[in-house]
């Protein structure tokens, strides 16, 4: 009789064993409903085990096991596997983050094995033109007939409104195609530039093994191309692609553009956007090999791929990348670690890559190939500082700024005024008491969005009406301390009255497809100036977007985080990358009060280079990653010193199993200590060598599931974190 080892989603490191009287070795890797407690939970069988050392009769039966799916592969397992043991998580965890939901739940899933390319038919180019009464059918059609085609099916099914596709074929809007052009690309194809011909030899080149690349690539450059060329070549040979995407509410041009030049190829979305069906259908196409391209967010890294040849990681910089909750892993660090395990290249994109992949890809581990010159426009914009120490500033805005909008308005042209902070102003206050809007949940003020007329803690979520008067002493006269996306947005407003204005920030994109309305009002023209945070930095090309006036970046040179400064010179470089897209060149104007830090003027330079030597220089001398590597342990409960009496006692218990070449450091409450009505503390360990910080951490891991700690209290281990 076969026992079953089943990876259970249970915060507790072992695996759990059950009865599998009908078992084989073809239901390694498959779901299963099991009974736990006193319910039923599904988990997942990652081993078969013989009655040897256990009494059966202690244990219970599997109740089902799900055999529609193909089993989850072994190279799938070993990835989770590594994952849990990596970031010392349970497996079962591990495993709940990787499946999407509706397997999990082990419900039939059709993997949709009818999957054909659809076209739009006359009867549907006969409706466009009518656009009878709006519905979903039709918002459905003209998305479609706003963007080439032909589509599978399972990519319609993926866009906004698609689960319309059915009627549309009912309808008889859509039909099969009448001719699948090339599987593999479609359209006129650009010629690369020498730069991009190069990068694309010189990948392709190093042969189908593993080869980690760092594709370091200017904005403009054209690093999408080099990616779809690289598709392009592994499609050919019927391999499977894994593009990876910050996020992908911001990259429908990338959807869209993958998508058109791969038109009859299966292209597959997987993000956590997605509805259950969708995402199991996207997981289950990747699982059994129909589908030839997955695009997706971080979570995509864990698809399954059996024919998979390439994995490339766009703005692979970028902190989303990074898990903040649950299993804190890197889906950048896991695709590199990914292409190793299945011999296949893996190619790492960015103009501003992360310090740690610029390190290693100085140090020789990873291969880089540049792309020095933009793709189209000539030339970079040119970046300026306007020094504000002795300007008077209007609302925030220079007069030098204000000129320069002025003149890009009468040329017909586009501004961006680019501050990364939403809402109207930070905090509403008291002039006469000295009352501030704190959340009463957090240690954070509560944010005045003056649009709905609200006051919103941006980072629990707790929400309330603006109070008429002060809530402390009853003077009428509190104002809204400090500055906004709102605010800039309501005086540009009054100073350029002849102005389409337009605010670009997440409480104006909250649904995809306003964002993707934004967008297109952008592109279109039908704005003259944008007020936008780190939104509008994403890969978007605005042809007519030639100036960036970046203001309150100054607040990120001097802040308590050693990642803040490399956060803004990539983020300024993103931004700034937007101006001059088109044939017009671009202009980046930052207003600062330390206009000759060397950060800027590495900037006004376009020298990643130097940004990134100078910036690792002092990474070494005060002993930060990538020269050395950490591990934080933090907890959090409804009091404070619960959550720093564990952390004393996980640190007394570090000093027994500990080397002693691992620093460990005191507890110290998280600066922001409190969020959502929860205290949280921090303990930081540090190593110069991955490998016994790894041994330590699975010891000392161990010991902490075993102890007793106060109610409500929650502990996490973040390693290799982003934010100390
Ligand atoms: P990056 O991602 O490197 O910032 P993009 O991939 O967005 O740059 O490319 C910038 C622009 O240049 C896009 O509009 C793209 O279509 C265009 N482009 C890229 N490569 C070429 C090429 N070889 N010839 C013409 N246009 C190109
Ligand atoms: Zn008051
Ligand atoms: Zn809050």
């Amino acid at each position: 009789m076969a026992i079953a080892r089943v990876a259970l989603p249970i915060p507790l490191p072992q695996v759990f064993d059950y009865v599998a009287a009908d078992a084989s070795p073809a239901d390694v890797g498959r779901c299963v409903k099991v009974p736990f407690g006193r319910g039923e939970r599904t988990g997942l069988i990652v081993a078969l085990g013989d009655e040897a050392g256990v009494d059966p009769a202690r244990l219970k039966a599997v109740q089902h096991i799900q055999r529609a799916v193909p089993a989850l592969p072994a190279d799938w397992l070993e990835l989770v596997g590594f994952v849990a043991r990596y970031y010392h998580a349970p497996l079962g965890e591990v495993v709940a983050l990787a499946l999407p939901p509706g397997l999990r739940r082990a419900d039939g899933v059709s993997d949709e094995d009818e999957d054909p390319v659809l076209e739009i038919a006359p009867a549907g180019h006969a409706a466009l033109a009518e656009a009878r009464r709006a519905s979903r059918s039709l918002t459905l059609l003209q998305t479609l007939a706003g963007g080439g085609g032909p589509w599978r099916r399972s990519v319609i099914r993926a866009l906004e409104a698609g689960e319309a596709v059915g009627d549309l074929l009912k309808r008889g809007w859509l039909a099969v195609a009448a001719q699948v052009g090339d599987r593999h690309a479609t359209g006129a194809l650009p010629t690369l530039t020498v730069e991009q011909a190069a990068a694309v030899e010189a990948i392709l080149g190093g042969g189908a093994g593993f080869n980690a690349w760092l594709l370091h690539g200017v904005t403009g450059s054209g690093k999408t191309e080099v990616y779809l060329r690289l598709a392009a070549h592994m499609l050919a040979q019927g391999r499977q692609v894994l593009m990876l995407v910050p996020e992908i509410a911001l990259t429908p041009q990338l959807e869209q553009c993958v998508a058109n030049r791969f038109a009859a190829a299966n292209v597959v979305s997987l993000h956590s956007a997605l509805a259950d069906g969708a995402r199991s259908r996207g997981f289950v196409q990747a699982l059994s090999g129909r589908a030839d391209i997955v695009l997706g967010t971080r979570l995509a890294v864990f698809a399954p791929l059996p024919r998979l040849g390439l994995i490339l990681v766009d703005e692979e910089h970028d902190a989303s990348y990074k898990q903040q909750e649950g299993v804190r892993y890197s889906a950048r660090d896991l695709a590199v670690w990914r292409a190793r395990q299945r011999a296949v290249p893996v190619v790492l994109g960015s103009a501003t890559p992360a310090l740690e992949t610029w390190h290693h890809a100085r140090n020789g581990r990873y291969a880089l190939q540049t792309l020095g010159q933009r793709a189209v426009a000539a030339t970079m914009p040119s970046v300026r500082c306007i020094d504000t120490r002795r300007l008077k500033l209007d609302e925030g805005l220079s007069p030098a700024l204000q000129a320069a909008i002025a003149q890009r308005l009468e040329r017909g042209e586009q501004s961006l005024v680019f501050l990364n902070r939403r809402g109207y102003a930070p905090v509403l206050s008291c002039p006469s008491c000295g009352w501030v809007s704190r959340c009463p949940h957090c240690s954070a003020n509560l944010v005045v969005h003056l649009a709905d007329r609200r006051l919103r803690c941006h980072h629990c979520g707790c929400d309330g009406p603006i109070p008429p008067a002060c809530p402390s002493c009853g003077d009428q006269d509190i104002q809204p301390f400090g500055r906004g996306t709102q605010r800039i947005e309501a005086r540009v407003a009054e100073l350029f009255p002849q102005a389409r204005v337009l605010r670009v920030d997440r409480d104006a994109a909250r649904t995809r497809s306003q964002w993707e309305k934004l967008l297109e009002t952008i592109a279109a023209g039908e704005a003259d100036i944008l007020v936008g945070t780190q939104m509008m930095a994403k890969g978007h090309d605005f042809p007519k977007l030639t100036l960036v006036g970046v203001i309150g970046a100054d607040a990120s040179l001097h802040a308590a985080d050693f990642r803040a400064p490399e956060r803004l010179f990539q983020q300024l470089m993103q931004v700034g990358g937007r101006a001059g897209r088109g044939a017009l060149p671009g202009e980046v104007l930052i207003q600062t009060e330390y206009p000759m830090h060397p950060l800027y003027q590495h900037l006004a330079r376009h020298d990643f280079d130097a940004f990134a030597r100078m910036a690792l220089q002092e990474r070494r001398a005060a002993g930060f990653p990538p020269f050395t590597h950490q591990a934080m342990l933090r907890a959090d409960a409804p009091a404070l010193d619960d959550a720093v009496s564990f952390l004393r006692h996980a640190r007394r218990l570090a000093e027994t199993l500990a080397p002693a070449e691992l620093r460990i450091f005191d507890p110290v409450p998280m600066r922001m200590t409190r969020l959502a009505r929860r205290e949280r503390a921090q303990l930081l360990i540090e190593a110069d060598q991955r490998a016994p910080l790894q041994a330590f951490l699975a010891d000392w891991v161990g010991v902490l599931y075993q102890q007793r700690t106060a109610r409500e209290l929650r502990w996490q281990l973040d390693v290799d974190p982003l934010e100390v």
